[in-house]
């Protein structure tokens, strides 16, 4: 057993790992369990070397122990989203090839006859566990940890393979340059199948020997009760948690508004990353919370790229600089760094960066340059950090011999005061190349014609960045991390799939 992780909860021993509304669990707690489980899966062989393991646990104790489980047995974690349906867990059960499934018994009914379908081993946490922990795996930095699903914005979410290794350089970075220590309490809200979940938040904090306080679902008002009743310190979310924070605040009765703002007080840092932060939740959040959410950069492929920093002037509309560990350099269209105040695709080199796509030799050798990987992202340096453009492929608009960013455009339109929510995409035309479109959430009761939209817009963006259609939708396509998906609004204006 060569796990560092599971050697420092040894550690940890006696303090609480967990905290979830079933109870408070030490580190020791996880120690025991994740011991059964992992004896339980090995069933008297020494090792689960390259099996992949596929769980659908909700968020708590037995999620982590379940997790750490598989690990300790030697095998390759694939943790499956609660709230996807079942022809995608099906699809990532099968493209990860995986052979056991382990559930919790309320999703039995979805995942059982999938597991029978395709003949595998199928447990449920609740059948009875090993009493006795046998000897676990041997298990060193360069073997498979995890096969993570992208999110699937752009397409068909993509199985991103991590080492042991590279979840240790990934974790140690973030520890490193948000000074997490065993005295930090966070609240853990984010999805468990996702890279902002189970490293940035769930393994970093067990790496500390911190509590990870956690909750099996969002919800906004469960949400402020913890902040305002648990003494936390630290929290992280995707910038629609915020907004949806900051509706359910405004809510809120006045008296009550005051309490819940206190209730951030004690926290000593607020983090907002795997999407653009609207300047106006930045802002809205402060004057709530009175902190200046830190917004980083970066991908279930790399780990955390971009930060502003823990201590010094964060930066609205900025993500920062690298992180410890992290090489990050913008390159031209033919893989040449681009001088500052130049856009360029950012590409990434470090011990962070993940092996490989699962069964995808071909796409992951034209993933990288030169030993860089190429994020697909846009971006610029400003001054004294990062500014992310967009997804070269959804979020750059080519029109009329111009390169516009979509998030440029998103962040003017959503100063409009009729203007709840919108999203900017690019469709084919045969004289403009593109044409810039907005799909527009409005306020209640509000309405708007198209050229006293443009009128405004003219006002603040250059003539080719002003959207020519518009169309007022009741909600924006958004995938399970909450995240604006660009080829779904784009068929709302009769686009084909990107
Ligand atoms: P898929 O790869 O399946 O299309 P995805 O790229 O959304 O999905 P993730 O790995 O979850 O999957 O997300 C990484 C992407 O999220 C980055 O490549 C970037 O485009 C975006 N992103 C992350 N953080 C930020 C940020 N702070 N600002 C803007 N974009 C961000
Ligand atoms: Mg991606």
């Amino acid at each position: 057993m060569n796990l560092p992780l599971v050697h420092r909860a040894y550690e940890h021993g006696p303090r609480t790992a967990i905290v979830t509304a079933d109870g408070q669990f030490t580190y020791q707690d996880l120690l025991r369990l994740s011991g059964q489980v992992a004896t339980r899966l090995l069933g008297g062989a020494d090792d689960l070397w390259e099996q992949r393991v596929a769980f659908l646990v909700p968020a708590g104790f037995e999620y982590v122990a379940t997790q750490w489980g598989i690990w300790r047995a030697g095998g390759i974690a694939v943790p499956l989203c609660v709230s996807h349906p079942r022809p995608e867990l099906e699809y990532v059960i099968i493209d990860s090839g995986a052979s056991i499934v382990i559930t919790h018994p309320s999703f039995e009914a979805l995942l059982r006859p999938i597991a029978e379908a395709h003949q595998l081993r199928f447990i449920l946490t609740s059948d009875p566990l090993p009493s006795d922990i046998g000897q676990l795996a041997e298990v060193d930095a360069t073997r498979r940890a995890l096969i993570l699903y992208t999110s699937g914005t752009t397409g068909k979410p993509k199985g991103v393979v991590t080492t042991h290794g590279n979840i240790q350089a990934q974790v140690t970075s973030l520890i490193a340059a948000w000074e997490w220590t065993s005295g930090d309490r966070i609240l853990h809200v984010l999805p468990l199948h996702h890279i902002h979940g189970i490293v940035n938040v769930l393994t970093c904090a067990l790496w500390a020997g911190a509590e990870c306080h956690m909750l099996s679902k969002f919800e906004a008002e469960a949400v402020w009760k913890r902040i305002c009743e648990e003494n936390l310190t630290l929290f992280m979310a995707v910038p629609t948690i915020y907004t949806k924070l900051i509706a359910a605040w405004e809510k809120t009765a006045s008296d009550r508004q005051m309490a819940l703002s206190k209730g951030c007080a004690g926290m000593r840092l607020m983090v907002s990353g795997s999407a653009a932060l609207p300047v106006q939740v930045l802002e809205r959040w402060r004057n709530i919370s009175g902190h200046f959410l830190l917004e980083r950069y970066g991908m279930t492929e790399i780990g955390m790229a971009l930060s502003n920093p823990l201590h010094g002037q964060r930066r609205a509309g900025c993500v920062g600089v690298p992180l410890p560990q992290v090489e990050v350099r913008l390159v031209d269209e033919s893989g040449v760094p681009v001088p500052a105040g130049t856009p360029g695709e950012i590409q990434v080199k470090g011990p962070g960066v993940f092996l490989e796509y699962w069964h995808k030799p071909e796409a992951t050798a034209k993933a990288f340059q030169d030993g860089w990987f190429c994020t697909g992202d846009l971006a610029v340096v400003e001054q004294d950090g990062y500014r992310i453009l967009g997804r070269i492929s959804v979020d750059i608009i080519k029109t009329g011999g111009y390169k516009v960013s979509a998030l440029e455009i998103e962040e003017v339109l959503r100063a409009h005061p009729d203007i709840q929510e919108c999203a900017v995409v690019g469709v084919g035309d045969p004289e403009w190349g593109e044409r810039v479109c907005a799909a527009l959430v409005l306020k209640s009761g509000c309405s708007l014609a198209l050229e006293p939209f443009r009128s405004w817009a003219k006002e603040y963006l250059a003539v080719y960045k002003v959207p020519t259609r518009i169309l007022s939708v009741e909600e924006l396509p958004r995938n399970a991390m909450g995240k604006v998906t660009k080829p779904a609004v784009a068929q709302l204006f009769g686009a084909r799939q990107i």
